[in-house]
């Protein structure tokens, strides 16, 4: 029977088929459809419901990859992969992933492995400077979701309300805690409120301007009603590149009422922070300097492998003191060195910070602001033939390279207009070519292009265009 041992001998082989087959794919993503065209339970159908009792070498394994796997996989690194936000595991991250995995480190202590520590440090470092934000503590969570939660439990262990001792059910001494946000903001902020036990009660969502954008003058006015009516603001939560049409809360003015009233600011810049990196668009972060804690997710708009997000705050004392647990067998002798473990949820913690100081290092500063220059021009470009166009009209302004449009549907009711267009998404989603998605804004369906992937050509996003137009036509046609 082959041992465990053996079937380990197998790797530089199956290796050098695996990363033969990714170089292929980089360059020939394009030819997948890229929205999968699987039917549910067909890829579960394919395989054995029960485990494989004796070794099968890798050749099996490798036909089904490509043979089951494959057809049911949604091409996020296909050029016109244009839905959610579009992102790419590049050469570099994914070069990272393989040294990360092969070292399987945990990451939890500093003495578990000082690279895992100190690179992130270093690599966190490098990464605040290209955004231009202030020296302050960082560490790499898993998800922008994780790094909001543990933000807000920050924020909640800076009202020193011994909450994380007593916890908060029955306690008449404790008032309602109170977390704001936009009515834009992503659910991962709702998430954080409820894990926290604030409820979907304790967030108040403020109003926003025409362009989706927070209006201070609204918060502050709920601030103030709430702290009338007996409740206690705990965090405000500003964002930049909200993920319906990347918005840009005012995050100077806001930071201006969380300092009138002393609570916590956070900053979701999980898209639009990498943005930054451009000395033309460091506007987006005006004002994060003033933020308690921050992040941006380099698995978004920075081609790092998901997961990888980048957590700053200026309070790494706050943090440590809502999560620091240190049982007798986690204790180490080396009291000056951070350990990871003491920041987060989370013990075990992967070489994350490979993947980004490969992607950093060997795209260099440049490359990586040369290709965000490339996709943020690519979506101009495309809301410019939006705005020329008759047939389309754009929803939002388009700060980053996302732009919100739709179907000018004329002659239909709102409610069939918005049908009309929910059904060209998926007619144009079904031809394989381009993935677009919606989302609803003021009662609009809404189709959203985002641009970010490595790949994508001014030619992609031409295809794009003409395939909405014909498809529109031709629903337009069966009317
Ligand atoms: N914040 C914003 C603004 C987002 O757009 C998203 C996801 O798209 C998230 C947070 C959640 O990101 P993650 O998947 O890293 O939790």
């Amino acid at each position: 029977m082959t041992t465990a041992v053996e079937v380990e001998r197998q790797f530089a082989a199956a290796a050098a088929q695996v990363v033969d087959w990714i170089q292929g794919y980089f360059e020939d993503a394009e030819h997948y459809p890229v929205l999968s065209r699987a039917q549910p339970g067909q890829l579960r159908s394919l395989l054995p419901g029960s485990p494989p009792l004796e070794p099968e070498p890798f050749e099996a394994v490798w036909q089904d990859f490509q043979r089951v796997v494959l057809p049911a996989v949604t091409h996020w690194n296909h050029p016109a992969f244009f839905a959610y936000f579009a992102i790419t595991g590049s050469a570099p991250g994914v070069l990272g992933e393989m040294l990360s995995a092969a070292l399987n480190v945990n990451g939890m202590l500093w003495r578990t492995c000082p690279a895992a520590t100190e690179l992130e440090q270093v690599v966190l470092d490098w990464l605040r400077q290209m955004l231009g934000l202030p020296e302050q503590f960082g560490v790499i969570m898993d998800t922008a979701s994780v790094a909001t939660l543990c933000a807000v439990a920050a924020a909640r262990e800076a009202l020193s309300l011994d909450i994380r001792t007593r916890g908060m059910a029955g306690r008449p001494d404790l008032p309602r805690l109170r977390l704001y946000t936009s009515e834009q903001a992503h659910s991962s902020v709702d998430k954080a409120a409820i894990v926290l036990g604030l409820g979907q009660e304790g967030v108040r969502k403020v109003p926003t301007d025409e362009d989706y954008r927070m209006r201070p003058d609204a918060l502050e006015e709920a601030i103030r009603e709430d702290v009338r009516a007996g409740w206690r603001p705990v965090c405000v939560v500003a964002t930049v590149g909200t993920t319906s049409t990347t918005s840009v809360d005012p995050v100077d003015e806001v930071a201006g009422v969380c300092e009138r009233y002393g609570v916590w600011l956070h900053v979701d810049a999980a898209y639009g922070g990498a943005a930054a990196i451009l000395p033309e668009m460091r506007w987006v972060l005006r004002g994060c300097e003033r933020a308690d804690s921050f992040l941006v997710n380099p698995h978004k708009w920075l081609f790092t492998p998901i997961d990888c997000t980048a957590f700053y705050t200026r309070r790494p004392d706050v943090l440590r003191g809502a999560f620091s647990l240190v049982p007798a067998y986690l204790q180490t002798p080396v009291a000056d060195a951070v350990n990871f473990m003491d920041y987060g949820i989370q013990l075990g913690r992967r070489f994350r910070a490979l993947k980004l100081w490969m992607v950093i290092r060997m795209f260099g500063v440049r490359g990586l602001q040369e290709a965000l220059r490339g996709h943020l021009q690519l979506a101009r470009r495309f809301a410019d033939w939006v705005d020329a166009s008759e047939e389309f009209e754009r929803v939002a302004p388009v700060p980053f390279s996302t732009v919100c449009f739709r179907h000018r549907a004329p002659g239909l009711t709102p409610e069939e207009a918005n049908r009309f267009n929910e059904r060209l998404l998926e007619s144009v989603n079904a031809t394989g070519e381009a993935y677009l998605s919606h989302t609803v804004l003021r009662d609009q369906y809404v189709l959203r292009l985002a641009v970010g992937n490595l790949r994508t050509e001014l030619r992609h996003v031409r295809r794009c265009w003409e395939l909405l137009q014909e498809q529109a036509r031709r629903l337009q046609g069966l009317r």
